[in-house]
Parts: C-alpha cells; sequence; structure tokens
C-alpha cells in the first residue's frame, strides 16, 4: 500500500475503520453518528515510538474504563484494537506515530434516547510525532488560569475520556486570545484541576506535587509514568489539593501528556514561574521520561 493520497492537514493517509484499513479521503461514518451529533463517544491518545505503543496497557485499561462508565458495548476486543494501531502505522509506513482512537455510541435516530442502530464507529487514525523544539522546553510555554471551570465527578467526570470536550475547547480558546498554549482549570472548589488536555505539576523547594486523581481529574498515563520517575529518583511527591497559588508561587509548573512529555510552563497568566523557564526537576524528568520510552519501545 503506497501512502501517496491526498492530504488531510497531518492525518496520515490510512485510517482504520470498523475494522477495516481504508483511505482517509474514502472512509465514511454516518452523519447520524451520536459522535457527531452529541460527542457521545470516548477516546485515548497514544505514542508510537520504534513501531510499539508506548504503555498500552494504561491507555487499554483507561479505555475499558470510559467505556464501562458510558455504557457503550465495544465492537472489537482490546487485543483486537491494539493489532488495528500496530497494522495501521504499517500500513502509513511509519515508525512514529501519534494515535487517536475513538469509539463512539454509532449512528443514533433523530431523538435523543439510546438506540444505535449499528452498534459503535471504531476510528483509528493516525498522525506524524511531531517532537516540540527544545528551546520550548529551555524557555518555558505560556498558560493561563482559565476562567472556565473543568466538569465536576458528579457531572462529566474527567476521569471518562469523553469526546465531549466544549468546555475544554472554549478553556483553550481562552488561552490562545493570550496567546499561551495551554489553559489550566480550576474545579468547582476553586482549586487546581488540570490542563484542558494536560496534567499539571508543581515544584517548590525540591518537592513535586500534583492534583490527586480523587480531585477530579484524568489521570494520565504520562502523569503516572512521571511519579514513577520522581519516586524512583527520591524527589518526593504528593499527591493532594492544589490550590492556585500554589502555581503562581511555585519554583516550576510543568504540564505532562502523551504528545508534551513534561512541558515547563514558562509565563502564568503573563507572569514568570520561578525561573521563567524550563526548570531542573522538570527537564531532568522529561529527559528520564524520553529514556524510559526508548526502553519500553526497544525491539
Ligand atoms: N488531562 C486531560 C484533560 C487530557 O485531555 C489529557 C490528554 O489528552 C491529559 C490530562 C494527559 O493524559 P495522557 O498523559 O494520558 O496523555
Amino acid at each position: 500500500m503506497s501512502p501517496s493520497l491526498p492530504d488531510h492537514g497531518g492525518w496520515a493517509p490510512y485510517v482504520w475503520l470498523n475494522g477495516e484499513i481504508v483511505p482517509a479521503a474514502e472512509a465514511r461514518v454516518s452523519v447520524f453518528d451520536r459522535g457527531i451529533l452529541l460527542g457521545d463517544g470516548v477516546y485515548e491518545t497514544l505514542r508510537v515510538h520504534r513501531c510499539k505503543i508506548f504503555r498500552w496497557r494504561e491507555h487499554r485499561d483507561r479505555l475499558l474504563n470510559s467505556l464501562a462508565e458510558s455504557g457503550i458495548e465495544p465492537a472489537h476486543s482490546p487485543a483486537e484494537l491494539e493489532e488495528a494501531i500496530t497494522t495501521l502505522v504499517r500500513a502509513n509506513q511509519m515508525q512514529e506515530a501519534r494515535i487517536r482512537l475513538t469509539i463512539t455510541r454509532g449512528e443514533g435516530n433523530p431523538g435523543f434516547d439510546l438506540m444505535p442502530g449499528k452498534g459503535p464507529s471504531t476510528i483509528v487514525a493516525a498522525s506524524a510525532w511531531r517532537s516540540i523544539p527544545g528551546a520550548r522546553y529551555r524557555e518555558g510555554v505560556r498558560a493561563v488560569i482559565a476562567s472556565r471551570r473543568q466538569t465536576g465527578s458528579d457531572s462529566l467526570d474527567p476521569a471518562l475520556k469523553s469526546i465531549s470536550r466544549i468546555h475544554l475547547v472554549l478553556a483553550r480558546l481562552e488561552a490562545a486570545r493570550e496567546e499561551a498554549q495551554e489553559a489550566i482549570l480550576l474545579g468547582s472548589d476553586g482549586k487546581v484541576r488540570e490542563g484542558t488536555a494536560s496534567n499539571v505539576f508543581v515544584v517548590k523547594e525540591g518537592k513535586l506535587k500534583t492534583p490527586s486523581a480523587q480531585c477530579g481529574i484524568l489521570a494520565g498515563v504520562t502523569r503516572a509514568a512521571i511519579l514513577e520517575l520522581a519516586s524512583q529518583r527520591g524527589i518526593p511527591c504528593e499527591e493532594a489539593i492544589l490550590a492556585p497559588e500554589e502555581l503562581v508561587g511555585a519554583d516550576e509548573v510543568f504540564l505532562t501528556n502523551t504528545s508534551w512529555g513534561a512541558l515547563p510552563v514558562g509565563l502564568l497568566d503573563g507572569k514568570p514561574v520561578g525561573i521563567g523557564g524550563g526548570g531542573p526537576v522538570a527537564l531532568t524528568l522529561g529527559r528520564k521520561l524520553s529514556e524510559l520510552v526508548e526502553r519500553e519501545c526497544s525491539p
């Protein structure tokens, strides 16, 4: 299969759709899919390095939890989904990729009630892995504390990785208006939750702190890896309630996700954080994370 097909703005030319590899230009999902009509579905973003999925088991378990919480009966087993990702990467002749795995409830009737016709739609799409320039890590990125609050565990539980993300898109737009890369959301109690697409860490006097999973966040696969690496290096780490003032007064703030690794925040709400760039803890843990990915994905 030759990937000399139309460009889809960064997406690789082939996708895996409901069990088949198809050119993205020919892939069809119903306009009545509840994913489109209602944001009724779940997803995962994964990293493939050297043709291997980084921490598949962790992504798989989170996906299964999201599916169970949303009452979506998957059409494919975890093993089939894992195979789908590796087959897709091969079809696109990629070794490094960012994978978006989406499962919607499938086609629905005109009403709101749950009557999916043909069962879930399962879509796996790949895009090129784009490393963030080193200067961004050294200098840190801009972030804002969004005025929009994160949803709560009693409404749309952030632990359920739902495709209903408009509140996060709106928070990201707030950030974009300030020329910032990420918006950090507080919860209804005014305490720090997470970024629109990242988890938040602060460093103060050599100690690491991050909002606990019980606060109502998406517990990132990268967050867990950073916690592991910190503990291996003897860096004290607390999963707790984090006040926004702790971000402002921190020596370092950094954001974690599958695509960014550990990305330092240089400016928060326009004011320098710590030394105003990547601090030693974020940079060290980020480097250790890259080594971990290398080790776990080595052939
Ligand atoms: N929090 C939110 C809201 C996210 O959307 C993401 C990633 O998409 C994360 C945290 C980080 O998760 P991970 O490290 O698994 O990429």
